[in-house]
């Protein structure tokens, strides 16, 4: 894969469903240019996408391309064991551009193939790895240009109060152009310092701030509220995202409620992880084993700009992980309570509309005007797409086709008695 140049054809999807109707998609010069019924197509390549379902790309908010594909260089979790954070410390030191090139290559190229066409990807910065991510994914960046829209979070997973380097590593990160502050509180021993530090630095650069934040069952170690205070006293009002809010879940309702009131207020995104909770969670738990998934449902019918998010692929934190949105969506809607036909056809927004909001992408959607990056699933309609793990059969990049794919099913049809 390499850079691609130029405009892409004039491209007519014939017979789609969009917005829960048989629609055509025109597109010329990488937008979309009209929708709807019976279309003049002359002039243009014309793909019969007839009655399968038309969303705009799927966007990833939080995923780990620069420590993927590593479960096999150590063990896995065990209930009193090490961390996965420490696990993963420990491997980092050895990481090289090249290696970590290689396998963050990858995680993109699945993603592109699963219907993926913007990504926000962390990229670890600290003593360990110093950086060597840095260098591999601004690589990527311009080799997947064209393909997908990759931006990159300069992140402390190591904190920044543990070793001497890590604070003018992620300011020289800013400096020669990554886009985003990454904060993780709860590696830190004193967090409200951690937090007020991130804010001030996001400050000096102008960056927005994604925050790891309370990942444990411990309602006194909670920072969601101290954030919400500080976005707002800081005139930060969303550009703040905070993923896992795992916390969220163990507090009373009339203090959660307080909480997402809070979030709601200061205009905070929330990504929700939960193929990683699901792994990580709850270890030495002895009984009603806690799943560590917050309240996406909640969340979202307070008005919360809420999505969810791969996080980890095949690492100690989640050895399953993969890069395929669609099935975070069933994940949650396994992990989450979120399962009913009317929340099925809801959960696309959680992959698409809610986490282009959160990464402010203009012209996003399927609109006429809108950028034609668009996923064509081998699907009626969402419940559908999510229960059967529909195959993304085209994904388009500014109107171009990055992904085709066809599955064949050799099935002899049974009689009827
Ligand atoms: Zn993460």
């Amino acid at each position: 894969m390499s850079a691609i140049a130029g405009v892409a054809p004039p491209l007519l999807l014939r017979g789609g469903i969009v917005d829960g109707r048989r629609q055509d998609v025109a597109i010329r010069d990488g937008r979309v240019q009209r929708v709807g019924a019976g279309l003049d197509g002359a002039g243009m390549e014309t793909l019969d996408v007839a009655d399968r379902l038309i969303l705009p790309g799927f966007v990833e908010t939080h995923i780990h391309p620069d420590k993927a594909f590593i479960a096999d260089r150590t063990h896995g979790l065990r209930a009193g064991g090490p961390t996965p954070q420490t696990l993963v410390a420990e491997l980092k030191k050895s990481f090289t551009v090249d290696d970590v090139y290689r396998r963050a290559r990858r995680v993109l190229e699945l993603a592109v193939r699963h219907g993926c066409t913007t990504m926000r990807a962390h990229v670890e910065i600290d003593a360990f790895v110093e950086l060597r991510g840095v260098e591999a994914l601004r690589r990527l960046q311009t080799d997947f240009a064209g393909v997908l829209d990759l931006e990159l979070i300069a992140f402390a997973q190591e904190g920044i109060f543990r070793d001497a380097v890590t604070k003018d590593l992620l300011r020289e990160a800013l400096k020669s152009g990554l886009k985003t502050l990454g904060g993780c509180p709860y590696m830190d021993d004193d967090q409200r310092a951690h937090i007020d530090w991130f804010f001030e630095t996001a400050q000096t650069f102008g960056v927005p701030l994604d925050f790891h934040a309370d990942s444990s069952d411990d309602p006194a170690q909670l920072t969601t509220d101290y954030i919400a205070e500080q976005t707002i006293a800081r005139g930060m009002h969303g550009r703040v995202s905070l993923g896992h809010l795992c916390t969220l879940d163990v507090l009373e309702p009339a203090h959660r409620a307080r909480v997402i009131g809070r979030i709601r207020d200061a205009g905070i995104h929330v990504v929700s992880l939960p193929a990683t909770e699901l792994h990580v969670k709850a270890r030495t738990d002895a009984r009603r084993v806690w799943r560590g998934v917050t309240r996406i449902g909640e969340l979202r019918d307070a008005g919360v700009n809420v999505s969810i998010s791969t996080n980890n692929v095949v690492n100690p934190f989640t050895p399953y992980g993969h890069p395929d949105l669609l099935r975070q969506a069933l994940v949650t809607a396994m992990a989450a309570h979120l399962g009913n036909l009317d929340q099925l056809a809801w959960l696309p927004e959680l992959i698409t509309t809610n986490p282009a909001r959160a990464l402010g992408l203009a012209h996003y959607g399927l609109a006429p005007g809108c950028r034609a990056d668009l996923v064509v699933l081998d699907a009626r309609d969402a419940a559908q797409a999510i229960t059967e793990q529909a195959e993304k059969l085209y994904v388009l990049k500014a109107g171009r086709i990055v992904a085709r794919t066809t599955r064949t099913t050799e099935q002899p049809s049974v009689g009827r008695g």
